[in-house]
């Protein structure tokens, strides 16, 4: 046994021998020299030695309201002791039903169109996503219109890594080794140049007015499409979409799962377009970064269709579904949200991160600046998600006090909403920093 008082070295040679590290090569949990941390607060991770770094990487965009928030972390010793875990089949308990409450109460709506009012509970955004299509795809099995079996999704889209959601993700270098298991959608080459949006969302829309009736829903990540490069397209495309499922009678399946909880300014990237969905995926940032939790939200109509016998029931359930410890701290984070009015008091934040992005962008080497919200990216060379610069990046701002961890060449932050003014500062200076260091 290792405890982590003992060498450093030790625990890393453990590490080395029996972990399979996510996303990582073997070559790289092999060589590379790991964070080993011990201790996480607000927006920083602490390693073995005592040193602190700020975490611009959200631990994988989820800790909005920082790492360890005591009042989370209070929630959910309150519940521990109480009832930490119950099935919900065939019972009901209260964290689950007031979260249920709470989120129908605080989902995406747009003007005298409040659609979604059922909550079906996950414990990830893979499976958010998977319970989503899931309920498009039976519904209209069962509701007379069974050709809908194809799903349109937005190229270059992130969804998960489960098989489903890889289907209505893009069949990039790190999914094309699965494409035979894959379902089929409209694969397309996702865009580079921001400026070709308008073209994609034009051959979505054009999909739809001809072959409508044959879709089962669209898939979207609304706004900001994160792990495939934090790539930011115009809010009236989404609402020009939303328009285009009516007229086809189809289906809206927002993943909000890295953009929701007021990571892009509102409390949903849906809000900037002033759209609800039929479906909405959520998790990450919903149980704060302590607890894996998801939902999915449906809209009256979905749920209707799903009206009477088991034949016509959803047969789907994950053994933690809406668990009361995850349920209970989800619904302190909404508190948290409501009480400390966590948006309004993330805008000036969000400014501090666009003029520091801008700043950096004007450095030479870099392309494509963004922020939005409280994400910031920038482009630093070629090679998608195996290049190496975002690479040489993180290593750099490690030196510096800062975690980061690059989608291959994009280089971004996701600080904690609530993340303190200097922290923000440090951080920022020390990405500006290691840019200026790799790229000079
Ligand atoms: N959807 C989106 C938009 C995501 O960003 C992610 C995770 N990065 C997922 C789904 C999958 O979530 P999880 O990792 O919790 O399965």
């Amino acid at each position: 046994m290792v405890s982590p008082m003992d060498s450093r070295d030790a625990l890393v040679a453990l590490d080395r021998k029996h972990v399979w590290r996510p996303f990582a090569s073997t070559e790289d949990h092999e060589h590379k020299d790991p964070l080993v941390v011990t201790h996480a607060e607000g927006a920083r991770l602490t390693d073995m030695g005592g040193r602190t770094y700020l975490d611009a990487t959200g631990s994988w965009w989820c800790t909005h309201l920082g790492h360890a928030n005591p009042r989370l972390i209070a929630a959910l010793h309150r519940q521990a002791e109480s009832l930490p875990h119950c099935a919900l089949a065939g019972i009901a308990h209260q964290p689950a039903a007031e979260l249920a409450d709470a989120l129908v109460k605080v989902a995406p709506k747009a003007e005298g169109d409040a659609r979604l009012e059922r909550v079906f509970f996950v414990d990830n955004g893979s499976t958010a996503m998977e319970v989503a299509l899931k309920l498009a795809f039976q519904y209209w099995q069962q509701n007379g219109q069974p050709k809908r079996q194809r799903f349109l999704a937005l190229p270059g889209g992130y969804h998960g890594d489960t098989i489903g959601a890889m289907s209505v993700g893009a069949l990039d270098e790190v999914g094309a080794v699965f494409a035979p298991l894959l379902f089929a959608t409209n694969d397309a080459e996702p865009i580079v140049d921001p400026a070709g949006w308008e073209a994609v969302f034009d051959g979505l829309v054009r999909e739809l007015e001809q072959h409508g009736d044959e879709i089962a829903g669209v898939v979207v990540e609304p706004i900001v499409q994160g792990a495939s490069g934090m790539r930011m397209y115009p809010d009236a495309q989404l609402a020009r979409l939303r328009d285009a499922c009516d007229r086809a009678d189809t289906f809206l399946i927002a993943d909000e799962v890295f953009t929701g909880l007021g990571r892009t300014g509102p409390m949903w990237a849906c809000d900037r377009a002033g759209i609800a969905p039929d479906l909405l995926a959520v998790a990450k940032g919903l149980s704060g970064g302590l607890i894996p939790f998801g939902v999915t939200l449906a809209s009256k109509r979905i749920h209707d269709g799903f009206r009477g016998d088991t034949r016509r029931a959803f047969l789907h359930g994950h053994t933690f579904c809406g668990n009361p410890l995850g349920a209970a701290v989800a619904l302190e984070v909404l508190r948290i949200f409501e009480e400390d009015d966590v948006i309004a008091r993330a805008e000036p934040k969000a400014k501090r991160m666009a003029d520091a992005f801008a700043r950096m962008g004007e450095l030479p080497g870099t392309k494509h600046a963004r922020s939005l919200g409280m994400v910031g990216a920038i482009d630093v060379g070629e090679g998608g998600y195996h290049g190496k610069v975002g690479w040489a990046v993180q290593e750099a701002a490690r030196e510096r006090g800062v975690w980061l961890r690059p989608l291959g060449n994009v280089v971004y932050a996701v600080p904690p909403l609530n993340i303190a003014d200097d922290d923000l500062d440090a951080l920022l200076a020390g990405i500006h920093g290691a840019l200026e260091a790799v790229l000079r």
